[in-house]
Order: C-alpha cells, then sequence, then structure tokens
C-alpha cells in the first residue's frame, strides 16, 4: 500500500495512492485508518511531506564507493548524524539554496519510516517497527560540511529533507537500484545490496541509542555519484517500487 498526506485547497489529508488516484483516507497510518470515496486526481493536490518525523536519522558512509569519493574510510560502524524535522520537504516542492553556501550536493537515499516507538530492539526484531519505505534526497551544503568538518549546518537548512512522494509498506529493500538525476540526466546510479550496513542492524544500532517513534525517517547513507545542484535545477531520486522524488531548486529571498 502506498501512504501519503496531501493539501486539497489548503486542507491537510491522508490518502493511499492507486492506479494514479489519491484516495482519501481517515485516521492515522500507525494504528487504524479507514478508506473513504473521495478520489482525487495527483493534478488536483500539493503533496505534502508523506509523515511528520520527530527526527531523520541519517547515515553516513554506508556506501564503500561514495565513502571513497569523498576521500574517507568505510565507517567500521554506522556513522549516524541527525536533520531536524524542519528540513522535511515534499515531493514536488522546493529546495532552497542557502546564500551561506555555494556548494549544494543531492544526496539519492532508501528511507525507512518507524511505526511504533522502538527502543533497544534486536537485529531480528527490528523490521516489526517499519511501516514502509520512501525516496529521501539527503540536500547537503558540502562546502560547510567540509569547512567545518560537522554534519548539522551543512545537513539541516529548511527544505534539505526532501522524502515521499509516499510510502510503501510492501516494498523489499534487499537488491534495489536508487538513482538521482539532475535535469534528466543521471547522477546516481546505485543499489541497495551495495550497502555496508543493512537496514536491521541499522534499526537495532540507532533505536540502542535514541528511542525511535511512530514517523521518524532513518536515511540510509547514498550510493557514489554525489554532486552539485544548481539553482533552476530539477532534481530526481529514484528507487525500483517507490516511484520518483521530484523537487526544484530555488533561491532562498
Ligand atoms: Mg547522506
Amino acid at each position: 500500500m502506498k501512504l501519503l498526506r496531501f493539501a486539497k485547497d489548503k486542507f491537510e489529508m491522508k490518502g493511499i495512492y492507486e492506479d494514479g488516484k489519491i484516495r482519501r483516507v481517515i485516521g492515522s497510518f500507525f494504528d487504524n485508518f479507514t478508506v473513504t470515496d473521495e478520489v482525487y486526481s495527483e493534478e488536483e493536490i500539493v503533496f505534502l511531506p508523506p509523515v511528520i518525523p520527530s527526527k531523520f536519522v541519517c547515515v553516513g558512509r554506508n556506501y564503500a564507493e561514495h565513502a571513497k569519493e569523498l576521500g574517507n574510510e568505510v565507517p567500521t560502524e554506522p556513522l549516524i548524524f541527525l536533520k531536524p524535522s524542519t528540513a522535511a520537504n515534499a515531493h514536488k516542492g522546493e529546495i532552497f539554496y542557502p546564500p551561506m553556501s555555494s556548494k549544494v550536493d543531492h544526496e539519492a537515499e532508501l528511507a525507512v519510516v518507524i511505526s511504533k516507538k522502538c527502543s533497544r530492539v534486536d537485529e531480528q526484531d527490528a523490521l516489526k517497527y517499519v511501516l514502509g519505505y520512501t525516496c529521501l534526497n539527503d540536500v547537503t551544503a558540502r562546502d560547510i560540511q567540509k569547512k567545518e568538518n560537522k554534519f548539522t549546518r551543512a545537513k539541516s537548512f529548511d527544505s534539505f529533507a526532501p522524502f515521499g512522494p509516499f510510502i510503501e509498506t510492501e516494498f523489499d529493500y534487499e537488491n534495489v537500484g536508487v538513482r538521482c538525476f539532475v535535469n534528466g540526466e543521471v547522477r546516481q546510479d546505485g543499489n541497495t545490496r551495495d550497502m555496508i550496513f543493512k537496514i536491521p542492524f541499522l534499526i537495532s544500532f540507532i533505536s540502542n541509542v535514541m528511542t525511535l517513534l511512530p514517523g521518524d525517517v532513518i536515511a540510509t547513507g547514498t550510493p557514489s555519484g554525489v554532486g552539485g545542484l544548481n539553482i533552476g535545477d530539477t532534481v530526481e531520486v529514484e528507487i525500483d517500487g517507490l516511484g520518483k522524488l521530484v523537487n526544484y531548486v530555488k533561491p532562498r529571498d
């Protein structure tokens, strides 16, 4: 099932995506919801972030080729950092290019959405805490990250965490293509089989650091090919089975 949030005439609603149409649901994705007869086309609605996370937990350098391209070693345990919930952005949303930066990069990533409170879970139980999967762009001000050797400012600008368009609840994450296109040109073309730390291990590891709440998002790292974005660009993250997350790079005025 493909879960999403959207706005119609400024009203925020939830829905499921079926055969190119959006059917409104009422209730909670984390508990119970009922499917209504209200149906909308994509053209009639504005996509919203598919959930509202309390935090984005991101995994750095989880693909060996990407670690190498930025001159980093492959980590021996997951390297994790946070993006604030205020960085959330939606399918077809605008990524604002911050005046503080002159090198903003795309990072196409598979994201995991948590379904229920998750604390200190074992690897073998970890997938019981997953609501579903979606595309995410871990937008990064690379010049700031390099200058500070820290992640917080570089990763946290408003609009720097687009994800969606929907959360797929039935999905096998183990061998899927993760791609990024800028203005239609392929920039990243990886596969989740090359992840260093796999998803159950990541959920267990992170939940032994911090409690994950319903709607929290784990970004599982980016394959090689990260590169710069410019104002005016259209950037797309495509994952087999999860559709295409499209965003537009705009100036921050
Ligand atoms: Mg990343």
